[in-house]
């Protein structure tokens, strides 16, 4: 039998009086509700309390843009709306709410850029110089940088005003005009890549490093943020007194920091390594890199947790081209997938399928995902996290309205999503509490309150690489720290 018909037959049906139609709408609508992610979550006294508060403050808030759709936040483009975002109540709530794990960031987009600024370029022998058109720093001994054309940045600072705004938007994608200065994913992504390129050489020296590291950390503690996996490389460390460094002096650096960092900051559970591999790769240098990787990760089985591949999507390789060698690495090193982070269908989006196939843990964006029923079943069957970023989104330039995101669908029928950054510095955002601020306000109905925010936070958890232990000591200190952060809301409500 058709369903469609004989969905339409019980409409008929049951709808001879108002009650009856009116008894049917609501029906379908709570059948709605008991499908979007958080539903079955049960809230107590205090945890209702702050529900009606929140959705007092979204009702609110939605009212306003119903009148006026311009001055929907989330819509506008995030380098507009940042300040604004900034001054939401709701905004606030959510920068105190612990939102648990941070599982899809960018290690050198993660650090604020003001920091990298004020802290890191005002240093004694930090050079700048364009190579093949792109800005780059570079920390270097004086008479290195002479001989080979470096100025410092002190004698730049000196000779151009408001160097430091210029020395910005070199860092950052945010200019004035996002829609003129990047008119295509192409354009946006060359500017992006070039972030990357212009920071490198600064955080490959060694101390430059532990300072930025160290700053990473801090602000995703301070956004509530007590766990986070990074995808990263490892720096070519160097210093100005001839140091030597191997590959492994890395992650000795990553976890030396990390444990430094917990020295003031206790209930800090933290960091994690995903190697991610430039997906331009020959499959020659892939063979090389999983080598090497794998012989790291017998080194440091804790921090090194997985693999990923990185770069814009459209270039470089699929995952299929791939498979063989990623196969016969599986069993050991787990596989976080950027997957689907694209608009075409029947093309990169297939990559989607390579994800799922190898059994990724996570899937990076996935948001061609809605698109493909089959890989929608098995990524649910098979509990795969989406790691969904949406301001990342909006400033690459894939989905400019969120209301309109393909992760909405997924949402809405209960699919495991966790709340992610990507590369907030880029963008001058923050810790995840801005991209929480647009899934929530754009991407849940209405009266979705409280609930999919507390979904959001156990999901992160969840689905992070920790082990069962570790994952029930963090569930723990998140239960903590979720219970003080009622008992403190709840005292200005
Ligand atoms: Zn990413």
């Amino acid at each position: 039998m058709d369903i469609h018909s004989d969905c339409e037959v019980n409409f008929v049906e049951n709808m001879s009086t108002t009650e009856d139609y009116v008894s049917e709408r609501n029906n379908i609508l709570k059948k709605e509700e008991n499908l979007f992610l958080g539903s079955s979550l049960q809230l107590d006294e205090r945890e209702s309390k702050l529900d009606s508060h929140i959705l007092d403050l979204k009702s609110n808030e939605l009212k306003l843009s119903y009148q006026n759709s311009q001055d929907f936040l989330p819509k506008k483009n995030f380098f507009e709306s940042k300040k604004d975002i900034d001054n939401s109540k709701i905004f606030k709530i959510l920068k105190k709410l612990p939102k648990g794990h941070s599982l899809h960031s960018h290690l050198l987009a993660s650090g604020s850029i003001d920091f990298i600024i004020t802290n890191i370029t005002y240093r004694e022998n930090v050079y700048g110089k364009f190579i093949n058109d792109q800005f780059k720093i570079k920390f270097l001994r004086k008479d290195e940088a002479k001989e080979n054309g470096w100025v410092s940045l002190q004698e730049m600072r000196r000779n151009k005003t408001n160097f430091d705004d210029w020395l910005k938007q070199q860092l950052s994608l945010m200019v004035d005009c996002p829609r003129e200065s990047y008119p295509s994913l192409e354009s946006v992504w060359k500017k992006f890549k070039g972030t990357f390129s212009a920071v490198y050489d600064m955080f490959s020296y060694k101390p430059a490093f532990e300072d930025y590291y160290y700053q990473c950390l801090k602000e995703l503690y301070e956004d509530n943020v007590m766990y986070v996996e990074f995808r990263a490389t490892p720096m070519p460390f160097y210093d100005l007194k001839g140091g030597h460094y191997e590959t492994e002096d890395f992650f000795k650096t990553m976890i030396e920091v990390e444990e430094n960092f917990k020295k003031g900051h206790s209930d800090f559970i933290g960091a994690r390594y995903i190697h991610s591999i430039y997906r331009g790769i020959s499959l020659e240098d892939l063979r090389k890199e999983l080598k090497d990787i794998l012989e790291m990760k017998e080194k440091f089985p804790k921090l090194i947790v997985g693999l990923d591949f990185v770069g814009f999507e459209e270039e470089g390789h699929s995952l299929v081209d791939f498979h063989e060698d990623l196969m016969n690495v599986r069993e050991k090193l787990d596989f976080f997938f950027h997957a689907g982070e694209t608009n075409w269908f029947g093309h990169t989006d297939c990559n989607l399928v390579d994800a799922v196939l190898m059994k990724s843990k996570r899937i990076g964006h996935g948001f061609a995902l809605s698109r493909h029923p089959q890989l929608m079943n098995l990524v649910f069957e098979n509990n795969i996290a989406i790691e969904h970023c949406p301001i990342s989104n909006q400033v690459l330039l894939l989905n400019d309205d969120p209301r309109n995101h393909p992760i909405i669908p997924l949402l809405s029928k209960g699919f495991p999503v966790v709340i992610c950054n990507d590369d907030p510095a880029v963008w001058g955002a923050t810790g995840l509490s801005y991209d929480w601020y647009v899934t929530f306000l754009a991407m849940t109905p209405k009266k979705c309150g409280l609930k999919v925010l507390k979904q959001f936070a156990l999901n992160s958890i969840r689905f992070s690489a920790l082990d069962d232990g570790e994952k029930k000591n963090a569930m723990d200190v998140w239960s903590r720290r979720w219970d003080n952060f009622l008992s403190e809301i709840l005292k200005d409500i």
